[in-house]
């Protein structure tokens, strides 16, 4: 039965039946329909254009700070997102070598065409999974009092598909609509069609919906660069790959380019800012205030002289280069007039114009800590739809999302990461408690836990949940255990062993390799020059995490002495049919957000914005009492 509120002329009577259908083929789609299918569920990837499968919208890399975090997460619950980057990577940093591993990040150049076709081959692949080109217009709802359940999709030319569970991840596509200067059209990216049904079909599912934007740069002709005027940018000596699974990269690595721009670059931008959609009023939606346009950092930053632009090339086989830094809605002529100011570019051809895109998103506090969406079963959102920015905040929500609807399907228990656990969980923790405001991106700062939650040691964290939902191989798993027992045995090792050493003052004194380890500077193979009959594990990785979790045991067993304390209070559920409107203690508004975000817990609550310690103690008061029989009544709890 179709929902009560869209409507189209249905073409067929025998409709095909998938246990789950994904909307959208970018990262977030392309990451649960792998997930679902690699689980069991006989999975329908529908998406506007098939020749744009994992299409990177904006810069061609994946990872960076706090990212990189997350392409390792994915890779040890098993996604895809880390192989496809090995698989095509043509220029490997790690960010932050000289900080502490906490925030050290991979990032990788990715050679975008490889990239999207590695993807597209590997979903075709893949059994169960089913790849159709298609634009969904509206859902198939069974809508009965008290229970709004999905049951599938229709498409604009006709087609209805049946499925217990439908992850929609469409991107910037919603109602999208592009800006370049005073200009602008309908579109869902450059040279795309826009989701225009499915916009209204959300909204009559009773989900608020909201508008944000976001923006790209110019894309140019390398034949017109002069690279001689610019300085050169090479990737790290030896590519440390991103998944757990890559052996070594050994696809050729090319470099990256640096320019500046400088005042007659600012001068030719602040020339166009009455025909800037920004500056002009045209532009409703909220933009990413980390990421802001050229003319947006001109504006707001007047006394800076310069700012880098880093020419990144988007393939090996094609010539356009992505500069990075110089995002702008400026009209076309003003575009060409600033980037030839800048050295290297003087006489630089644009092959595609940079642009502004504004599109609806939907309010992910309506989403439970499984992405589902908690008034309508079995609906998933995924991705920019849930007012994110990046391919890997939209690849970890779609690898999440998908996870849930195949084990929602098979009658499991739904997979929920804290914010101790993952990257991922601080992300949607984030998305469902807090809400979005402005495009939403993770940065390092946003994890309370971070000296836990490391790149290095995601597969610790997580290599084990992915296998128990049936996406990591038993091979796989047990290589991993061999891993896990290597280290311990490598952290008894240092512990036990003996030593004594002399020290800069002061008489020769014994103490153990684990406390020489300690020292700032010795690392984890100098051991040897302390202890002759030593002999290191040889397994790089293991060695690392040996070193890593001996040198920071200190401050990691602080930190799980602070999540000891917060897991005491995200342990106390708050009843599901709890009536928000009845604790008349607790202030309309605090009542209002409460009820908006329907926290599953007390820790959770304690995260909404708005919501008070004091809040929370009534709250936990009130739990307390309606456990040993006691109601609202008679409490005096102000909050
Ligand atoms: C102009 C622009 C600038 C950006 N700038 C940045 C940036 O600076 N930094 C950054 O980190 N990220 C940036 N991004 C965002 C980044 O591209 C996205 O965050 C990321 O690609 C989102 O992934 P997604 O899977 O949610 O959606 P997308 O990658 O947008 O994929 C959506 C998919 O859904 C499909 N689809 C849409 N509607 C339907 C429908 N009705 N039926 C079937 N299929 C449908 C589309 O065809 C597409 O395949 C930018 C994006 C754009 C467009």
């Amino acid at each position: 039965m179709r929902s009560e509120t869209t409507s189209s002329p249905s073409l067929f009577r025998d409709p095909t039946r998938y246990d789950v259908v994904v909307i959208g083929a970018g990262h977030a789609g392309c990451e649960a329909a792998w997930a679902s299918a690699r689980m069991g569920m006989t999975t329908l990837l529908l998406t506007i254009s098939i020749d744009q499968v994992a299409h990177m919208s904006c810069n061609p890399a994946v990872g960076g700070l706090a990212k990189g975090h997350l392409v390792r997460e994915i890779d040890a619950l098993g996604g895809l997102m880390a192989m496809a980057i090995d698989a095509t990577g043509i220029q490997y940093r790690i960010l932050n070598t000289k900080k502490g591993p906490a925030v050290r990040s991979s990032r990788a150049q990715a050679d975008m065409y490889s990239y999207k076709s590695w993807v597209r081959e590997r979903l075709e692949a893949q059994e169960g999974l089913h790849i159709k080109q298609g634009m969904v217009e509206g859902f198939l709802v069974d809508d009965a009092p008290g229970l709004r359940r999905i049951n599938g999709v229709y498409t604009q030319a006709g087609e209805e598909f049946l499925a217990s569970a439908v992850v929609v991840a469409t991107g910037t596509f919603l109602n999208g609509l592009i800006h370049i200067g005073m200009t602008n059209y309908p579109a869902g990216r450059a040279g795309e069609f826009p989701s225009v049904g499915l916009s209204g079909a959300l909204e009559a599912l009773d989900l608020k919906m909201g508008r944000l934007k976001t923006g790209t740069t110019p894309r140019l002709d390398a034949k017109t660069i002069d690279f001689d005027r610019c300085q050169v940018q090479y990737g790290d000596k030896v590519p440390q790959p991103f998944s757990f699974r890559t052996g070594k990269i050994d696809r050729p690595q090319v470099p990256c380019w640096i320019t500046r721009t400088n005042e007659a670059t600012h001068n030719a931008i602040r020339s166009g800012l009455d025909r800037s959609p920004l500056y002009g009023g045209v532009i409703k939606g909220v933009g990413p205030r980390y990421c802001p346009s050229i003319e947006d950092k001109i504006v707001r930053f007047p006394d800076k002289t310069g700012h880098h632009v880093f020419l990144e090339p988007e393939g090996l086989q094609t010539r356009e280069y992505y500069p990075n830094g110089v995002s702008t809605s400026l009209p076309i002529d003003i575009q060409i007039r600033m980037l030839r100011t800048i050295p290297g570019l003087e006489e630089v051809e644009i092959m595609r114009p940079g642009y502004a895109i504004e599109y609806d998103f939907v309010a992910p506090t309506q989403l439970g800590r499984d992405l589902m969406v908690r008034a309508v079963e079995g609906l998933y959102l995924a991705g920019q739809i849930n007012g994110t920015s990046g391919y890997e905040e939209a690849a970890a929500q779609g690898l999440l999302a998908g996870i849930n609807a195949a084990l929602r399907n098979k009658g499991e228990p739904r997979l929920v990461l804290g914010r101790d656990e993952a990257y991922i969980g601080v992300l949607v923790d984030d998305l469902v408690t807090k809400g979005v405001t402005e495009p939403y991106r993770l940065f390092t700062s946003r994890a309370e836990y971070r000296l836990t939650l490391r790149e290095d040691n995601a597969d610790l964290r997580l290599m084990e949940k992915g296998y128990r939902a049936g996406l990591i191989a038993r091979e796989e798993i047990l290589q991993h255990r061999e891993k896990v027992r290597t280290i311990k045995e490598g952290i008894d090792d240092v512990r036990g062993r003996k030593v004594t050493v002399s020290l800069p003052s002061g008489p020769p004194k014994g103490t153990s390799l684990e406390q020489v380890l300690r020292q700032p500077d010795v690392s984890y193979g100098d051991l040897v020059n302390f202890d002759k009959g030593f002999i290191p594990i040889s397994e790089v990785e293991a060695a690392r995490q040996v070193e890593i979790q001996v040198k920071y045991e200190g401050y990691i067993a602080r930190q799980k002495a602070v999540v000891g304390k917060m897991a005491r209070l995200e342990t106390m559920a708050i009843p599901e049919d709890m009536d928000y409107s009845s604790l008349h203690s607790l202030s309309r508004e605090v009542r209002d957000r409460l009820e908006d975000v329907r926290p599953l817990n007390l820790g959770q609550a304690s995260r909404i914005p708005g919501i008070t310690p004091a809040a929370v103690s009534a709250l936990m008061v009130y739990i307390k009492a309606r456990g040993r029989g006691k109601g609202e009544k008679g409490k005096h709890i102000q909050a």
